[in-house]
């Protein structure tokens, strides 16, 4: 029998793992509880309307085609039983492996105020995105038909909270939607008017950049109409809207972009976990007591030149990579690469239109030169020649149109109208 490995996430990680696996005379079993591999870098640009799904999507069995192989399951992953090496699918079927390799990522983290998801939807899937943006889309309608100016206030304040790359984005975005592109749209508003806060509790926005990029981060959304607020806590949040420190503020919108708790493979495996549920993990990316289990991307800690490996695309594409490589050598009885070693490839965030802050080390670039430098090197790592020229199409046109294509508002909101 062909030795059997079963990879549990078609992220960044476990897609890389499998294509670097290529040629290797083996049976791969993928399992993913979505039908697509998703590129969470852009998924910002669907919540705010720039891009539709399927240009940051692809499905996973077109992906592996070719790879005869490959085995690709749609199933969510509940356990792992180490005993008989087998993991467990929700509904009960099991899959045995020989090797497994655990790449499911991370979800949000609300601190403990897991109450506060309804109102304050974090950004990680694509429904996420698509609700995001339906929410976005109605506050405006909701604010056109309101009776009072207390209620169109509310429905005009968006307030995101977090500001990494992800919250910065956001806002750069929202802000140029109410203040530049609807405002001729509407009759009864003046979405000019809108309020929209970045609110971060650290001392500083972009902490991952150094000061002075994070500073003209922070003057640059000011500049496009966005309230930044730095060093106090949101205390409360509600359908009204949050409580900054210990002052309310109605807000209809709010978005979470503040905290990531790695997925549930902790449990499954009984392993040693950091505060985040990373599993710990060895130099070569398995299990202190299993070197048949993997870990990989947003759900491992290792650590790189006595620092823990951030999660990022790039590093958890960096492990996928390392790990294949192990895998393969064992196979092929050759010698194992040594201990694995991240690589960093920058810190890169938008700041709306034409403005961008990329640092690598001590370079250092902003302005409307890093955001062509952003959209090109996002472009280069999307799925296949379609997606990158539809994506470069879809930024050309918003480009010179100076319009957001992707502004539909479907599905039905549970949102309560108040
Ligand atoms: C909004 C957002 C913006 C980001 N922007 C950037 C950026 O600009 N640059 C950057 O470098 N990084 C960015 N990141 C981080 C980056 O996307 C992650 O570090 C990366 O996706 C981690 O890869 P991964 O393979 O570990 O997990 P993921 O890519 O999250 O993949 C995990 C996969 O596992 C599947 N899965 C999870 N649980 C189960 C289960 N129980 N059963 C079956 N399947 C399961 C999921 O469906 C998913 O396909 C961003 C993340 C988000 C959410």
């Amino acid at each position: 029998m062909k030795h059997r490995i079963v990879v549990v996430g078609a992220g960044f990680a476990g897609l890389q793992l499998v294509q670097d696996l290529r040629g290797l005379d083996c049976q791969i079993t993928l399992i993913d509880q979505r039908n697509h591999h998703l590129f969470q870098p852009l998924l910002y640009q669907v919540a705010t309307t720039l891009l539709s799904t399927s240009e940051i999507a692809w499905p996973i069995r077109r992906v592996l085609r070719e790879r005869k192989e490959v085995t690709t399951l749609l199933s969510t992953v509940e356990g792992v039983d180490r005993p008989a090496r087998e993991v467990v699918l929700r509904g009960g079927q099991r899959i045995g492996y020989d090797t497994l390799v655990l790449a499911t990522g991370a979800r949000h983290a609300y601190f403990g105020k897991d109450q506060w998801e309804a109102d304050a939807p974090g950004l990680k899937t694509l429904e996420d995105a698509t609700t995001i943006r339906r929410r976005l889309l109605l506050a405006f309608e909701r604010a056109e038909l309101a009776a009072d100016e207390t209620g169109r206030q509310a429905h005009l304040t968006f307030a995101v909270i977090g500001a990494g790359p992800t919250g910065v984005e956001l806002v750069g975005i929202i802000a140029e939607l109410a203040h530049r592109i609807l405002p001729q749209e509407f009759r009864h508003i003046d979405t000019r008017k809108a309020r929209v806060m970045l609110i971060e509790a650290g001392p500083r926005i972009l902490p991952a950049f150094s000061e002075t990029q994070s500073d003209y981060a922070k003057s640059a959304l000011e500049g496009r109409g966005v309230e930044v607020h730095t060093g106090t806590p949101v205390t409360d949040v509600s359908a009204k809207g949050i409580v900054l420190g210990d002052q309310p503020i109605a807000a209809r919108t709010v978005i979470w972009a503040a905290g990531v708790q790695a997925s549930r493979a902790k449990d499954w495996l009984g392993a040693e976990a950091d505060r985040a549920g990373r599993v710990m993990v060895t130099p070569t990316l398995t299990l202190p007591d299993d070197p048949q289990i993997f870990v990989l991307g947003d759900t491992a800690h290792v650590e790189s030149d006595g620092k823990p490996v951030p999660g990022v695309a790039p590093a958890a594409k960096q492990q996928g990579s390392h790990a294949a490589r192990t895998i393969r050598a064992r196979l092929l009885d050759r010698p194992e690469p040594g201990p694995f070693r991240y690589r960093h490839m920058g810190n890169l965030a938008t700041i709306g239109r034409n403005a961008a802050v990329i640092e690598y080390g001590s370079f250092k670039l902003r302005g409307w030169l890093a955001w062509w430098v952003w959209g090109i090197a996002h472009i280069y790592f999307l799925i296949g020649a379609r997606s990158r020229l539809m994506v470069a199409l879809s930024w050309l046109w918003i480009f010179l149109s100076g319009q957001n294509s992707a502004r539909l508002i479907t599905q039905k909101e549970t949102l309560k109208d108040g």
